[in-house]
């Protein structure tokens, strides 16, 4: 509770976390997962960390992924609103951390990718605009004012591995960026 009183004293923005896709929409499935496994774990693995730090609400309960309409409307409502996913694509040798999102959060996807690019080991394929992504999830970045964290590429072996290998590492270096972001009047 003594991380809690330093970071929440100096929270200015309120912060939503988000699990990509649900049960009933699994997302991308390659290399013996499916994205919604991957992420929802990544989301309250995140929560954990966040926890004790600074005041924060997500998509559902520990295990629980609410569906996508949900979530952007509970986005809307935030400050700032993250939501994770994996990449896919069809050749396995794509590779590397990117984000989605309204051009006023390229600076903080860039942070972001550049925190997960140094835990796990993968390129740094930067913030992009919404349209970018391999399917349709505009409605947490129109309506949900939000950014879309693409982790990694499920369809890589080598990021997934590196993922695995990796999951705490990764959890901290995105938590630490949202602390950050959170606590500063305006995003940077
Ligand atoms: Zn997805």
């Amino acid at each position: 509770m003594q991380a809690l009183a330093k970071y929440a004293a100096l929270q200015q923005r309120s912060l939503f976390i988000s699990a990509g896709h649900s049960d009933k929409d699994p997302g991308a499935a390659a290399n013996g997962f499916t994205e919604a496994q991957v992420v929802l774990d990544f989301r309250d693995r995140l929560a954990d960390y966040l926890r004790d730090k600074v005041y924060f609400t997500k998509d559902g309960e520990r295990g629980q992924n609410m569906p996508l309409t949900v979530a952007a409307n509970e986005a809307v409502a935030h400050d700032l609103a993250v939501e994770f996913h994996c990449n896919a694509f069809s050749s396995p040798a794509a590779t590397g951390v990117e984000t989605l999102s309204a051009a006023k959060h390229y600076p903080l996807g860039n942070e972001i990718c550049k925190a997960v690019s140094a835990a796990l080991g993968i390129a740094n394929r930067g913030a992009k605009g919404e349209s970018s992504g391999q399917h349709s999830r505009l409605a947490f970045i129109k309506r949900g004012k939000g950014i879309i964290v693409e982790l990694f590429f499920l369809t890589n072996k080598s990021d997934l591995n590196s993922y695995i290998a990796n999951i705490e590492a990764c959890v901290e270096a995105v938590g630490s960026v949202l602390i950050e972001a959170v606590c500063m009047e305006t995003e940077a």
